[in-house]
Order: structure tokens, then sequence, then C-alpha cells
């Protein structure tokens, strides 16, 4: 993975760069420069690569980073944001000549308001305590990604999350009011608030998903819900994921919109199964896990017609969770796939794509094909109703070549996901993992445009450098121009 070479300039004053942080930051472990602790950061969910940074650092107030980002700014010093280090994208990389900068211990919930129906939060507050902190008064908040045990609602905001529930109630964007952020000069900026509309261009609709490029949030209000009356899991068995597929599109097509409709094939339910015994089929080669929520007497309406339907494609097995505890029984295996998968591969690397849902027979059944071709097995875990895949691709990277050639199919996994009609990414971000990839989505004349954008918030290129654009332009190629101190870069480049 080719990153910007770093600046020796730079790596030169490290020593300097660290006494000017510990000015900065009060808590005397807010700076580490310690190679053994520096280890701690390397790497983030995507632990195919590793980078130490030149140093972290963990500030504790909102002036403190902002403070810290002056600083960089005016050292020429990049930085990259973390959160809990679980992108499976790479876009927590660190930079070998940059600062981390850690939001762990932005970890208070600020506000809960139900009159407004809202909570607000620090960045480093995790997905699920947000959910814990209301559900006590009937209230959740609802994108669930996997991770929500450990993620945290910065990194949400910035990677647009997703999860299973999103189906029914929308990405992280659907779900945020407001948030306040700093921008690389080091400006408190505050977006959205409680109220539903935002005055001006929609920035906080720029800000989600925008991967760490564009200003460090540092508070996020997010909408909270009721909870739902009842919830109820169906598991459905096929015996093709081809069939389980096309199920997936008939239930939509019926105008029925499950609360979460997930699927996993033969190696993810046998993974599953062995690790926490969720009393999944295993004669099946594909599992359909639809939740709906509402009314008993509608959930149980659709349950009939959902059941119809499944058997019209062929379903082989059809299970109605009977109690909350064989519901939550249903999605622990669904939710602890990911870490099953790692018990029966040394190594896998998480893909995310997103195809339209009446693609999915089709896309599954070339990338069986794929596997075969490559010789590398691929384990599918994914929020079907969204069409959105996650292909775990598993290899041995002790095996000389193996790594190369999984990052080579996941490539093509991702550009037959373009050629059906679909993108690049459904939630998990472009960070390292598919920078390379942008070209086939995106002409030239795109990713300019889009890299103007980042010049308005950030004209150095100062914030996370070497994610998410193939190429890095100067902004001044680009036509924007950054006017400081009223003196004018690039006075000789024309102006329009
Ligand atoms: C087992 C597992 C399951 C997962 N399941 C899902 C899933 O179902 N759905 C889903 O969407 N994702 C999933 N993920 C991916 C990941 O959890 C999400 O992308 C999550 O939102 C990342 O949050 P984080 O706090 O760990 O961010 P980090 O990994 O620390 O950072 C992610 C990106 O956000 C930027 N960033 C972080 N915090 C800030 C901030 N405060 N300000 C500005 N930029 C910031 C970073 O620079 C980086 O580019 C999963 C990951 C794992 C390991």
């Amino acid at each position: 993975m080719l990153m910007p070479k770093p600046n020796a300039d730079v790596l030169a004053k490290r020593d300097a760069l660290v006494a000017g942080l510990r000015r900065i930051v009060a808590d005397p472990e807010g700076v580490i420069d310690d190679k053994d602790d520096l280890r701690a950061f390397e790497c983030d969910g995507l632990s195919a690569y590793r980078q130490l940074p030149m140093i972290a650092v963990l500030p504790a107030t909102v002036r403190e980073i902002s403070d810290i980002l002056k600083y960089c700014q005016a050292e020429g010093v990049n930085v990259v944001p973390r959160g809990a280090g679980t992108s499976l994208s790479g876009g927590a990389l660190p930079l070998a000549d940059g600062v981390l900068l850690g939001l762990g211990k932005f970890n208070k919930i600020l506000e809960i308001d139900y009159d407004n129906r809202c909570v607000v939060a620090q960045p480093g507050v995790t997905n699920l305590a947000i959910t814990d902190a209301v559900k006590g008064d009937g209230f959740y908040y609802a994108p669930d990604p996997s991770s929500q045990i450990a993620c945290s609602i910065g990194g949400n905001v910035a990677e647009n999350s997703g999860g299973v529930h999103c189906l029914k109630y929308g990405l992280t964007t659907h779900n945020l009011l407001g948030i306040e952020m700093v921008t690389m000069d080091g400006e408190i900026i505050r977006l959205g608030g409680k109220h539903l509309d935002a005055e001006g261009y929609d920035l906080l609709g720029v800000m989600t998903g925008s991967e760490g490029l564009l200003g460090v949030i540092t508070e996020v209000t997010v909408r909270i819900l009721r909870s739902p009356e009842h919830i109820s899991a169906q598991l459905i068995g096929f015996p093709s994921s081809e069939q389980a597929g096309d199920c997936v599109g008939k239930i939509i097509g019926a105008g029925i919109i499950p609360a979460g409709m997930e699927m996993m094939d033969r190696y993810a339910i046998h993974a599953a199964e062995e690790f926490c015994h969720a009393g999944y089929p295993l004669d099946v080669e594909a599992l359909l896990i639809v939740e709906l929520d509402g009314p008993e007497v509608e959930i149980a309406h659709y349950q009939t017609q959902i059941d119809a339907i499944a058997k019209d494609c062929g379903a082989t097995v059809s299970r109605i969770s009977e109690t909350e505890e064989e519901r939550m029984t249903f999605w622990a295996g669904r939710k602890a796939a990911f870490p099953a998968v790692g018990r029966i591969s040394p190594d896998y690397m998480c893909m995310d794509g997103t195809i339209p849902r009446s693609q999915l027979p089709k896309v599954l059944k070339r990338m069986n094909e794929l596997s075969k071709q490559y010789g590398l097995r691929v384990a599918n875990v994914f929020h079907a109703g969204d069409g959105n895949l996650h292909p775990l691709i598993l290899f041995d990277a002790n095996n000389p070549g193996e790594l190369e050639k999984c990052e080579a199919f996941g490539a093509d996994i991702l550009k037959l996901c373009v050629e059906v009609g679909g993108v690049l990414t459904g939630e998990h971000g472009v960070g390292i993992e598919k920078r390379d990839l942008m070209g086939e989505m995106f002409s030239e004349e795109d990713l300019k445009q889009q890299q103007r954008l980042k010049c308005a918030f950030d004209p150095d290129g100062r914030l996370n450098p070497g994610k998410v654009f193939p190429v890095l332009h100067r902004c001044a190629e680009l036509g924007k121009m950054h006017v400081h101190n009223g003196e004018l870069p690039f006075p000789d480049i024309p102006r329009f």
C-alpha cells in the first residue's frame, strides 16, 4: 500500500514537536512518543496494514484539540483523527510523519433530551452506550454497527456507519442532527443542532462520511427513537445463496420493509454456530435473519406473507423466535460472525460494497466463481436488505503472495459491484482499502470536484492525507486559493 512519502524535515524536528504538544496538552501522559506505547495505535481494524505514528496525542478538551490542530497546521504536520480504531478500511492508519489524534477521552454523554428526542454526546462515546443511556426510559439509537460495543459515535459520523437496523431506520446520516467540529486551522464550528433542518448548505451531510479528511468532530447530537412495541425475528434457510438473494428482493418488492434483513452463507453459518451455538440449521447453504418490529398483529401478518415468499423461492427451513431470549440467540450468531470466521482461517479481509438488491443472485454466483479462480475461500455475512455485501476473503498471510492474491480478489469483487450498478462502499468507507479503486467509480473530473471540497476545509491537505483519494492534487492546482494573513499563495498562478 503506497502512502505519502514521510517528510524528512518534519521527522527531523520530532523532539521539538513533542515538546510543543506537551505545552498544549495538560495531562503529562497525553502526548505519547515512546515506540512501545505507540504500538497500540499502529493499525485499525484493517490490521493487514500497520504503521507507527510519529507521535500520538490524547487531548481532553475541545480547546486542546483546537490548539493541537493550530499548532500542527503552523508546523506543517499532518494529523490522523482516531476514535476507537475499529475502521475496516484503514481510515485511522497512522502516518510515519504524522500526529495521531486519539479521541478516547471524550467519552461522556452530555445531555439526554426526551422533549427533543435527542442525545448530545462527546465523540468517543461508544455507539451502544447511547442506547444503554436511554433504554430504561423506552428509547434507543437506531444505527447499530456490529462493532457497536466498541466503535465511537464520532467514528460512526466520520464513516456514515450503518448496521442491521439501517434498512428501516436509515444510516448515521439519517439519525444525526448536529455536530461540533474543529477545522485544521483550529476554528470551532457548530453544524445543525437539536432542530430538524440546518441553515444554508448541507454541511452536516458533507461532514457525515468525510473519513477524518475535513475536520475533527468534537460533539454529536443524534436522534433517538421510541423502542418498538414488539420485535420478532425469523430464520429462513435455503439450499443456495442465489435463492436466498432472490427472496430478499421479493420481500422488499412485496412492500415489506423489515427492521433488518441479514444473510449468512454456509461458511459463516457453520463458524457462527460452532462459536456461539445460536441454533442455526447446518444443512442449508444460506440463512436469512428477517426481523420485524411494530404492533404484534402487523408482524404476524407480514410473517405469514414472508413465509409464502420464502417457500416460493425454495426455502427449506423457517423458524420464528418464540421469546425475546430466542430472538437474541438468533442475533448472537450474526453479531459474532466476524470473530467466528476468524477461527476458521488465520487471516481474513472484510470487503464492503453495495449493489442493487435485484443483482444479489448474480453477484453471489459470480463471487463463488471468483473464489474458485483465486483459490481462496469466501464467507458471506451481510446486510442483505440494503444490498450491502461483506464478503470475508479467507487467506493466510504467512503464505507468500496470499495477501496480494486476496487484495486482487477483493478488488475484483468491488469492481463487480460497480459493474452491476452499485458502489464501492456501503458503510466501511474508502480509507486506504478502496482508495486506488476510486477511479473505477469516478472520473478524474469527479475526483477533482471532491478534492475542491476538501480544499475548502483543509487547503494544505493536512488532515488524514493518503486516504480516500488515489492522487492528491495541490489545492492551487484545483483553483482553490487560501489567503492567509492577506498573502496569496502561488502568486504566479492565474486567478478566476
Ligand atoms: C467486528 C466489526 C464489525 C463491524 N461492523 C460494522 C457494521 O455493521 N457497520 C458499519 O458501518 N461498520 C462496521 N464496522 C466498521 C467500524 O466499526 C465503523 O466504521 C466505525 O464507525 C468506526 O468507528 P471508530 O470509532 O472505531 O473509528 P476509527 O476506526 O477510529 O476511525 C474511522 C475513521 O473515522 C475518522 N474519525 C474517527 N473519529 C473521528 C472524529 N471524532 N472526527 C473526525 N474523524 C474521525 C478516522 O480518521 C478514520 O478515518 C465493523 C468493524 C468491526 C471491527
